[in-house]
C-alpha cells in the first residue's frame, strides 16, 4: 500500500515523460529506451555481493559493457524484462 501511494505521488509530482515503464538509456546524452542492464561491481568500494546497474539501449550496451570490463569491474549484462530492476537503491 506504501509503496503504491508513493508512486502515485511521484508520478503526480513529477510531471516527467518519463513514467513506470519505462528506463532510460544510463548512457549520457543518450534518450533511448534500456533494454539490458548492465551490472557492475568495484571491489574497492562495493562489498562483493553488491551489484551495481547502469541501463542500456542497444546501442551503448557493448560501450558500457566495454568500458567497465577495461577496468574489471563488470559482472554481467542481462536483458530488462520480468525480472525488473534489483532493490538496492542508490549507492
Ligand atoms: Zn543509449
Amino acid at each position: 500500500m506504501a509503496a503504491f501511494d508513493l508512486l502515485s505521488s511521484l508520478s503526480v509530482s513529477g510531471s516527467q515523460v518519463s513514467g513506470p515503464g519505462f528506463l532510460k538509456c544510463s548512457r549520457k546524452g543518450c534518450e533511448a529506451a534500456a533494454v539490458v542492464e548492465v551490472c557492475w561491481n568495484n571491489p574497492q568500494v562495493h562489498a562483493p555481493e553488491r551489484l551495481k546497474s547502469w541501463l542500456a539501449c542497444g546501442e551503448h550496451e557493448a560501450f558500457l559493457e566495454d568500458f567497465l570490463k577495461s577496468r574489471g569491474f563488470w559482472r554481467l549484462t542481462r536483458p530488462l524484462g520480468s525480472a525488473g530492476l534489483m532493490g538496492g537503491g542508490e549507492a
